[in-house]
């Protein structure tokens, strides 16, 4: 048995979900495949929120920023609230503040540079060294609710998302105008065929220079009478806050290729040995006294990166990829989804220079 679509879309995470968005947007009915049950813990997606950082100073992901945000706006608000908080997020630490401040002023984007003092006074939980940037055009995506709206979209829009669906095989099977894609659990016979074929799934496909990261955030509730902004502290955690304020090392935890089929799933519990968990621990005691390291609640996930932390934007015969999104894809989600869906519908398409793979 064999049917047809136009896009095949394999990983239903929020890359994959925005790809189809954008597809169906541009008039197609992609159909997304994804090998686990709606709002797995398997992937990268999953979880109530992200940081919209966008404190950023290259100018290919402040493109891609902006991209996204008409993204965020196009896709509204759900249960009557914006799918971003933007209540503002201050950056310090070994970032040249100045820099960011500018590239954000130049793009009309809120930015002003605080001192440590003035800082220290507007927000007493946590503890500033030197300059600080704060930006209000930024905060937390959530982060569920927006795979929701997306695939309620691609739904809408006469398009299809397939959970518990994994692709074992991608090729050409009709020459060049084809692809075919078969389902892990089905024979031969089982195929489906598509026109174009694109790929936005992460830790069990890696690219080949990719390998899987496993870090070890955890949730921190403030304590009574201290406020703590939304942070983004480049000394060393990132910390995306979800319930409660999240804090991680992203140059911590495992690293490795992951199972191509994934026989084995990745642990649930986290790998932090105690040394991290101490480090961690001294560096909120430190910088964010508000915050109390005692009841932290460690937390594992997996995400892919490339060798150089760029993200994979590109195109490879009629197979469009797009992969390597770390920990700080999310928030380029509805770009990230634009650029792939002009990959795969433009053959002169071309993601900007440090996102393609050579
Ligand atoms: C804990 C954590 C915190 C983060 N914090 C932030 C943050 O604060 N701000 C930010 O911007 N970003 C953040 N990120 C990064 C961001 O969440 C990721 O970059 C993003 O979710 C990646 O999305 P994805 O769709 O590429 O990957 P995934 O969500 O992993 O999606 C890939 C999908 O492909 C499916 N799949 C794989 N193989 C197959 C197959 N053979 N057949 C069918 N389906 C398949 C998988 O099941 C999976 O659902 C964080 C990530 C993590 C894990």
């Amino acid at each position: 048995m064999s049917d047809s679509m136009e896009v095949a879309v394999i990983g239903g995470g929020v890359m994959g979900l925005s790809t189809a968005w954008e597809l169906a947007r541009r008039g197609l009915k992609p159909v997304v495949f994804d090998r686990f049950a709606r709002g797995h813990h398997q992937g990268a997606s999953h979880g109530a929120t992200r940081n919209f950082n966008n404190a950023y100073d290259e100018e290919h992901y402040l493109d891609l920023l902006v991209r996204a945000r008409e993204g965020w706006n196009a896709l509204g608000q759900v249960d009557g609230e914006p799918l971003l908080r933007l209540h503002g997020l201050v950056t310090h630490g070994d970032v040249d503040v100045a820099v960011i401040e500018r590239r954000l002023i130049d793009r009309g984007i809120h930015a002003e540079t605080l001192t440590a003092g003035e800082a220290s006074s507007r927000w007493s939980g946590m503890r500033f060294g030197d300059d600080v940037l704060f930006s209000r055009d930024a905060g937390v995506a959530r982060a569920s609710a927006a795979l929701g709206e997306l695939e309620r979209r691609i739904v809408a829009a006469g398009g299809e998302v397939r959970w518990e669906t994994p692709v074992a095989h991608r090729g050409d099977r009709r020459g060049r105008r084809h692809h075919a894609v078969r389902r892990a659990d089905a024979g031969r016979r089982r195929r489906r065929h598509g026109r174009r074929l694109d790929r936005a799934d992460a830790a069990r496909h890696p690219p080949a220079s990719a390998g899987g990261h496993r870090g070890v955030p955890r949730a921190l509730p403030p304590q009574r009478g201290r406020r703590v902004a939304v942070v983004q502290s480049l000394r060393r955690p990132r910390p995306p806050p979800g319930d409660g304020l999240r804090h991680a090392d992203a140059r911590r935890g495992r690293q490795g290729r992951l199972p191509p089929r994934g026989r084995r799933r990745r642990p649930r519990c986290p790998s932090a040995r105690g040394h991290a968990r101490g480090a961690l621990a001294d560096y909120v005691r430190e910088w964010m006294p508000g915050l109390d390291p005692a009841s932290a609640v460690p937390v594992s996930c997996t995400y892919t990166s490339t060798d150089d932390s760029a993200f994979v934007l590109d195109r490879r015969g009629r197979i469009v990829v797009g992969a390597g999104f770390s920990g700080h894809g999310f928030k380029f989600a509805p770009g990230v989804g634009a650029t792939l869906a002009d990959l795969a519908l433009d053959p002169t398409a071309l993601a900007a220079a440090p996102f393609r793979l050579s």
